[in-house]
């Protein structure tokens, strides 16, 4: 029987379930194993194997330009949502402190401060582990946005399953607050953080839908089938229905250097107004995103964007018209009905 199916009058210090609670969590990998086979619905190749004493992750020499883009710092930049003061590397290094798993193989880190999330950690990259096989297949789009699409199915799933395995702890009596990991952190400016977590948490949001709409079927579609905006991250019926963003040609810079090009996306977008509106509201808005294109400039020495926009109706077109001098934007009118946004910031 699987210790999680036992009935609670079975419940004591000598159960699976106890034990788990303990510190000697990793001699239960059996019993994780398990937990995500069956919360993913796959089967693992060969017995997982799990690294507890991994060296600390600082000592990884890991890419900077991974967790911080470069791109992906700049667009922030250029749209005020970071200062042009803020350090993007220290940014990236006190993110790659942060880490306290990975996969694959799975390693964790920092396993004695905390053995219950440390169980939680292990279960996420245990699910990572199991979907190696549907990752390699995954058929990868072209990811225009500063946000990972794939990787939001990605990390969703492995959210999912391991926010399910907290709460079958909780159930069972763990405290919540020892779960809880503060993630801000003085070198990390908030939307720089927002971005870090997308693929966490509004993956995780996507899959845990996907799986009350169609079961771990239309979970496993989502490998198969990967989103092609943030807005079918945010909005699950817009992925369901296989919407397409409306393509958008990117905007001339006039007489400016073009530096980058790209996508901004319902997420950056929903980061945007959320300086000036509620979350919900922002989130509102944001997902009546249809299509975007966006070029950043050397404006004379000033970085400058310009995105041309289409929303899905006049009225929410509109509504971000009224909106764009509160975010220190400037509003035209673009090609084919959308809406020129530009704005320029000195370094
Ligand atoms: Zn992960």
């Amino acid at each position: 029987m699987l210790s999680t199916e036992a009935p609670s009058s079975e419940l004591g210090p000598s159960t699976s379930i106890a034990t788990l609670a303990e510190p000697e969590a990793e001699t239960n990998v059996d019993v994780l194993t398990d937990f995500v086979e069956r919360r993913t619905g796959l089967l693992f190749s060969a017995p997982p194997v799990i690294d507890y004493s991994a060296p600390d992750p600082s000592e990884l020499n890991l890419d900077a330009d991974f967790f911080a883009d470069e791109e992906m710092w700049r667009l922030l930049t250029v749209f005020g949502l970071i200062t042009p003061q803020a350090d993007r590397i220290a940014a990236a290094q006190a993110r790659i402190e942060q880490i306290r798993g990975a996969c694959c193989p799975v390693q964790l880190y920092d396993t004695d401060d905390h053995p219950l999330l440390t169980s939680v950690v292990a279960v996420h990259e245990l699910t990572h582990l199991v979907d190696e096989g549907r990752m390699e297949q995954m058929p990868f789009g072209p990811e225009d946005e500063v946000v990972g699409l794939a990787r939001a199915v990605s990390e969703g799933n492995a959210q999912r399953v391991a926010l399910d395995y907290q709460q079958l702890l909780e159930d069972i009596g763990a405290a919540p607050d020892r779960f809880v990991v503060g993630w801000s952190h003085p070198d990390i400016p908030d939307a720089f953080l927002q971005i870090l977590e997308f693929p966490y948490e509004e993956g995780y949001l996507f899959s845990a839908q996907l799986e009350e709409i169609g079961g771990l079927d239309q979970v496993a579609e989502s490998f198969r089938r990967p989103p092609l905006s943030s807005k079918q991250i945010l909005d699950v019926d817009s992925y369901l229905s296989a919407e397409r963003p409306t393509p958008v040609r990117p905007p001339d810079s006039g007489q400016g250097e073009p530096i980058q090009r790209g996508v901004v996306g319902a997420f950056l977008l929903k980061l945007l107004l959320e300086q000036t509106m509620s979350a919900s509201a922002a989130v509102d808005l944001a997902t009546q995103w249809s299509g975007d294109s966006y070029t950043v400039f050397d404006g004379e020495g000033d970085t400058c964007v310009v995105v041309d926009m289409v929303m899905e109706s006049v009225e929410a077109t509109e509504q971000l018209r009224r909106v764009a001098p509160d975010l220190d934007l400037d509003a035209a009118t673009g090609e084919n009905g959308s809406l020129r946004l530009s704005r320029c910031t000195s370094d």
